[in-house]
């Protein structure tokens, strides 16, 4: 009976090691692909702007003559494309960071000193619109300052961005038991019912001829916000009517009073 019995735990202790091999192969060959599609989707996003402002940059060589209006919006062309570029890489770069999950989360972070500072920061930046502080209730996270950080400015500047000018913008922080609840509010032209399930994809945005002029952006941006929320142990979603406005609600666990 020992004997079987040890036959009987070797056996198992087998069959762990293979589902823990296959595992293990199964999470390497994911690692992979999604390296793949990043540096496939990556390369196709940076080559677009790229092309844009060489083909400029080659006008304004080849005719050094045409008109200076003409000249001026060429270069204003290529400026819009280059701080496209700029942009584009640094949220790449803050995904590839994302997809290895490197954060750090040790950090007291008070969500309400951030948000009182973000809202001064953004003073000079908000254009022609409203931008308020609501109810902000003293709250203490326990995560990476820089990425929550991030996921503030990400979040205020999709409101400030879809927002027509005269609108406004509205942060607020409550707290509800031991969790954050952190609600940044827009009147802006909103997101159609059948686009809100697809607003958290890398690469996509919504049409926003509504605001007349595309106000320009990666699409990365809510990936980027999806996952700084979770690699808290929070959730994120928007709540959004056409023409009326988007709330993004930001719930974020172990959630402190000071
Ligand atoms: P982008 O760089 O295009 O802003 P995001 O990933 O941040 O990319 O957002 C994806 C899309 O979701 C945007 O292109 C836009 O269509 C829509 N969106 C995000 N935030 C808002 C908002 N506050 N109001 C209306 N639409 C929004």
């Amino acid at each position: 009976p020992l004997e079987s019995l040890s036959v009987g735990i070797d056996i198992t202790d087998r069959k762990e090691a293979e589902i823990l091999l296959k595992e293990r192969d199964r999470q390497m060959q994911a690692l992979l692909e999604g390296h793949k599609r990043f540096v496939s989707d990556a390369s196709h996003e940076i080559k677009t702007p790229i092309a844009g402002i060489q083909g400029n940059l080659e006008v304004l060589l080849r005719y050094p003559d045409i008109p200076a209006e003409e000249k001026q919006e060429i270069l204003q062309d290529c400026h819009r494309e280059a701080v496209r570029l700029g942009r584009l890489v640094s949220d790449l770069l803050s995904l590839a960071r994302a997809d290895r999950g490197i954060l750090l989360l040790e950090t007291d972070v008070r969500l309400d000193v951030m948000l009182q500072d973000l809202l001064r920061e953004f003073e000079p930046l908000k254009g022609n619109h409203d931008l308020l502080l609501g109810e902000v209730a003293p709250c203490t996270v326990q995560g990476d300052p820089e990425r929550l950080k991030q996921l503030l400015v990400i979040l205020t500047e999709n409101a400030l961005k879809y927002t027509p000018a005269g609108g406004e913008v509205s942060l607020t922080l409550a707290r509800e038991g031991d969790r954050a609840i952190l609600k940044v509010q827009d009147t802006g032209i909103g997101i159609r019912q059948e686009d809100l399930p697809r607003v958290f994809e890398r690469y996509f945005r919504a049409d926003s001829s509504r605001l007349g002029q595309d106000p320009g952006g990666t699409g990365l941006g809510l990936p980027i916000a999806r996952w700084i929320v979770e690699a808290h142990g929070g959730e994120i979603w928007l709540e959004s009517q056409v023409g009326l406005g988007t709330t993004v609600v930001v719930s974020l666990p172990g959630c402190l009073e000071m």
